[in-house]
């Protein structure tokens, strides 16, 4: 029997993360993380850092950080919001624009998060349907709604929307605020950013876990205009006043001192994962225009499922998800070439072993 304090409990079926395994000998790419190291300038920084200042708070509004940012995307400082991740972020950006009670709408494939954070929150939603070639169908966000979230790309499959597709969407939600989460944008995508001066009801989030790296310090932020900043940060103020820690703050502003290593590493991803595609579609793959560091792969005989598992034996790590439409997909993470070619080398003997049985 339930006691009675259990009837008040605010329940919730959380997010599950993909697993973090560890081998010494594995293969990750599950979790979308970058196969490069950071930047140098990180790690120097990280080698300079002192640790009698952390015995103070860090400062509240992440100035350092908020200050290069701002400065690195040619915006002003009060455009930029900083949070523990762009989950941190966009869990903020729900908790604050997400209040009229009407639907909300996201795709139906999508960043599984999305739906968790409604429920959380309370925030009713309706899941519009991607196209058979799971892309996002635009008019399906022209209609009476309670806001928008979506990720360009798009997670997990990596199919972009274009920017003319997004203005549409933004010039017909005038009323609401609609989120673009550009958590791989940089891989070969286009940012939504220069539309955030058109359009106040625009919030454009990003993070430094895929392209910069940097997964392990959890640094995300959003971008939009003045009012929509000062309200995302009033509602951080009145939940939590220090989120980001001393040393993240330090090295995500040493980051952004380092384009020519962001670039050089980012490059390498792009050309490993179109080589990558080439070698899945010769062994029977096939997969949507990826502009993330992933490819959505499904397989003409063989399940995904059966793959996922005989890949997990081998200590080679990718994503499965159990879901509807999506359940004969692989979201294979972009690994360095020598990875990749350890999985492309493994999926072929796999293969050709089944044939032969
Ligand atoms: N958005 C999307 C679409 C993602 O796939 C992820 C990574 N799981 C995030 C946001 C959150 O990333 P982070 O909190 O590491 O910035």
């Amino acid at each position: 029997m339930e006691n009675r304090w259990e009837e008040n409990v605010r329940r919730v079926v959380p997010y599950t993360p993909g697993e973090q395994p560890d081998f010494p000998d594995m293969i990750k790419l599950n979790t979308n993380e970058n196969p490069y190291p950071p930047s140098p300038l990180v790690e120097r920084a990280l080698r300079g850092m002192e640790t009698e200042p952390l015995r103070l708070y860090p400062a509240p509004g992440a100035d350092a950080l908020v200050e290069a940012l701002a400065q690195y995307h040619g915006l002003k400082k009060e455009q930029v919001f900083v949070g523990v991740g762009s989950d941190d972020v966009l869990a903020m950006a729900f908790l604050t624009f997400f209040n009229s009670g009407r639907p909300i709408r996201f795709p139906d494939i999508t960043y599984s998060f999305y739906d968790v954070w409604a429920e959380l929150f309370r925030i009713p939603f309706e899941r519009q349907p991607l196209n058979e070639r799971f892309e996002i169908v635009k008019e399906h966000y022209f209609g009476e709604n309670g806001g928008i979230v979506f990720p360009n790309p798009n997670a997990p499959t990596g199919i972009e929307l274009s920017l003319s597709e997004i203005e549409e969407i933004i010039a017909h939600n005038r009323d609401v605020i609609v989120i673009v989460d550009e958590a791989y944008i940089d891989f070969g995508g286009h940012t939504a950013l220069p539309l955030i001066e058109k359009y106040e009801n625009l919030l454009v989030v990003q993070t430094f876990s895929k392209s910069r790296s940097m997964a392990g310090l959890r640094i995300g932020y959003a971008m939009g205009q003045e009012k929509l900043i000062k309200y995302l940060n009033d509602a951080k103020y009145s939940f939590n006043s220090y989120t980001m820690n001393r040393p993240s703050l330090t090295m995500g502003t040493a980051a952004l001192r380092d384009e020519a290593y962001f670039c050089e590493t980012r490059d390498k991803i792009v050309a490993t994962r179109e080589r990558t595609k080439k070698e899945l579609a010769k062994l029977g793959f096939t997969f949507g225009d990826s502009r993330a560091n992933f490819v959505f792969a499904t397989h003409s005989e063989v399940p995904a499922r059966e793959l996922f598992a005989a890949l997990k034996e081998a200590h080679i790590f990718v994503r499965y998800f159990d879901k509807p439409r999506i359940d004969n997909y692989l979201r294979i993470t972009i690994g360095t070439d020598a990875q990749m070619d350890q999985l492309v080398a493994f999926l072929k003997k796999y293969l050709e072993d089944r044939r032969a049985i």
